[in-house]
C-alpha cells in the first residue's frame, strides 16, 4: 500500500468514527513488517493529527524480520503484537518455512527471545496465534504452548485453517478430536471448580469465551429474547471493522478481502450501502431451507462461509449447513451441561 493510501484510510476512520471513543488500527500482511517504513509513518501521523483520540494498533507478524530497530520501536509506541507459531521445532519447520525450503522456528525464537529480553513486561502482553494444520502433531503443539519456556507464559489462540474460498471441506484426524475433548473436559471441570484453570491447557482454555457467548445468545437470540430474525451472520459490514486493500477498496474482512464481489466501498466513494444491505441479506437465498429449520435464531453463517471462487452461492451455503448446525448442537449441549452441573452464569455475567 502506498502512504498516501494508507494516510486516506487513517483519515476516513477517524471522520466516520466521531462518536467511538477508542479505535484499533490493524497491519495485515502477509507480513507486515515487510512495510515497516510504511507503519512508521502511519503511527506518527495518527499521534501528530489526532492527538485527542484513542488509538491502539495491532498486527500480526511471524517474527523473521524483526531487527533490533523494530524491536526499540514496536515496544516504544506499545504496538500490540501477535506472534505466529505453530508448535515447536518439528511442527512450525514443517509448515513454517523460507522460500528456500528451510524451517523457521530458529530464528523466531531467536528473535522473540530478543524482545523478551528488551523488555519482559512489555513482551508478557503479546499473544501467539497458533493454526493447527490438519495432519500435525496436535498434542506436541499442546505441550509446547503449555510448557515451552519461551512461548508459554503468553496467551494463545488457537485456530482450525482458515477454509474460506475452498471447495473442499478441511478434516481433522481423531487425534485432534480426542485432544480437543479431553481438553475441554479439564476446562468443565475447572470451570465447575473442580480443578484449577492452570491444568487447563491453552488449546481449550479460549473455549471458555465461546461457551459464555453460547449463553448470551441464547437469552438474546433464544425463545425468550429475539422473535424476529435472519441468519445473516454475526456482523454488519462496515460498521465495527473495515478492511482496506492496498487500492483503498473496502471489504468486511480480511477473510473475504480478495474477492471482488465483496467490497463494500472505497475511499473515494465511501461505503456503498446497496452491496452492504445485499451482504447483509444473504440469507435470502436459502429463505425455504432457513425458515424450516431449528437452528435459525442462532445460525451465523456469514458470507465469508458461503463463498466459492469469489461469489457466495446457495450451493456453499447448503454444503456448510450440516457443519454448522453440528458446531451449534455442540456449543448448545455445552451451556446445558454447564447448567446442569450448576456452573452459575448468572454471576459470570456480574463479573464481567
Ligand atoms: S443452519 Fe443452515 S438452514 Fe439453518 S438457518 Fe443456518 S444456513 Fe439456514
Amino acid at each position: 500500500m502506498d502512504e498516501q493510501t494508507a494516510l486516506r484510510a487513517v483519515d476516513f476512520i477517524m471522520s466516520h468514527s466521531s462518536e467511538v471513543e477508542e479505535i484499533t488500527i490493524g497491519f495485515y500482511g502477509g507480513e507486515p513488517f515487510l512495510e515497516f517504513e510504511l507503519i512508521k509513518k502511519v503511527v506518527q501521523y495518527v499521534k501528530e493529527l489526532y492527538p485527542e483520540k484513542k488509538v491502539r494498533f495491532n498486527l500480526t507478524t511471524n517474527m523473521t524480520l524483526v531487527s533490533d530497530e523494530i524491536i526499540e520501536y514496536i515496544i516504544k509506541n506499545n504496538i500490540e503484537v501477535m506472534i505466529s507459531i505453530d508448535g515447536p521445532e518439528s511442527v512450525q519447520d514443517k509448515y513454517r518455512v523460507f522460500a528456500g525450503g528451510q524451517g523457521s522456528y530458529a530464528k523466531v525464537a531467536q528473535n522473540v527471545s530478543k524482545l523478551c529480553e528488551k523488555d519482559a513486561e512489555y513482551y508478557r502482553k503479546c499473544m501467539t496465534n497458533t493454526v493447527l494444520s490438519p495432519g500435525c502433531d496436535c498434542e506436541a503443539v499442546r505441550d509446547f504452548l503449555d510448557h515451552d519456556e519461551l512461548f508459554s507464559p503468553l496467551t494463545s489462540m488457537v485456530t482450525q485453517v482458515n477454509d474460506v474460498g475452498l471447495k473442499e471441506q478441511i478434516e481433522y484426524d481423531d487425534s485432534y478430536y480426542k485432544m480437543m475433548r479431553r481438553e475441554k473436559f479439564k476446562l468443565f471441570l475447572a470451570m465447575l471448580g473442580e480443578i484449577e484453570f492452570d491444568k487447563v491447557s491453552k488449546v481449550a482454555r479460549q473455549h471458555m469465551a465461546t461457551i459464555l457467548q453460547t449463553y448470551q445468545m441464547l437469552k438474546t437470540n433464544g425463545t425468550d429474547g429475539l422473535k424476529i430474525s435472519h441468519p445473516g451472520g454475526p456482523c454488519v459490514p462496515g460498521k465495527k471493522r473495515v478492511f482496506v486493500d492496498v487500492d483503498g477498496n473496502f471489504y468486511p474482512c480480511e477473510r473475504i478481502s480478495e474477492y471482488e464481489n465483496f467490497q463494500i466501498g472505497n475511499l473515494d466513494e465511501g461505503f456503498d450501502y446497496d452491496r452492504i444491505r445485499n451482504m447483509l441479506n444473504v440469507g435470502k437465498c436459502t429463505r425455504k431451507e432457513c425458515l424450516d429449520c431449528w437452528a435459525f435464531l442462532y445460525c451465523g453463517t456469514c458470507i465469508a462461509n458461503m463463498t466459492e471462487e469469489g461469489t457466495a452461492t446457495k450451493a456453499m451455503r447448503m454444503r456448510r449447513c450440516p457443519g454448522e448446525k453440528n458446531v451449534l448442537i455442540s456449543q448448545l449441549s455445552d451451556v446445558e451441561i454447564m447448567k446442569h452441573y450448576g456452573f452459575d452464569f448468572m454471576q459470570m455475567e456480574e463479573e464481567k
